[in-house]
């Protein structure tokens, strides 16, 4: 069978941080996503492939669902980092 190859949809953000040495690969976390981001990695023991990083909606479903704390975690945009607060004066 040929080897194949897949490359993420370029995208600014980076939902998904994982530990390699936490993850087991189990791909728990990419099945319960309901937007299908992400595909498993052909090497057994490897966490998943993020191809769609900018279509995530941020509901930590994924890290709810890991059984291996820390293996994953989200990083929101900066965007959705941003505090707003009244102006004075
Ligand atoms: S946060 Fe939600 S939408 Fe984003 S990858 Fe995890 S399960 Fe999918
Ligand atoms: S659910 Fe956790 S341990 Fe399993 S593949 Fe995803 S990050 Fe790795």
């Amino acid at each position: 069978m040929g080897k194949w190859t897949a490359a993420a949809v370029p995208c600014s953000a980076e939902p998904l941080i994982f530990d390699e040495e936490l993850c087991i690969g189990c791909n728990r976390c990419m099945n319960v996503c309901q937007v299908d981001i992400m595909i498993p990695d052909p090497e057994p023991g490897k966490h998943p492939v993020v191809l769609y990083p900018g279509e995530c909606w941020y509901c930590g479903s994924c890290v709810m669902e890991c059984p291996r704390p820390g293996a994953v975690r989200l990083q929101h945009p900066l965007m959705n980092r941003a505090k707003f607060v009244p102006v004075k004066g």
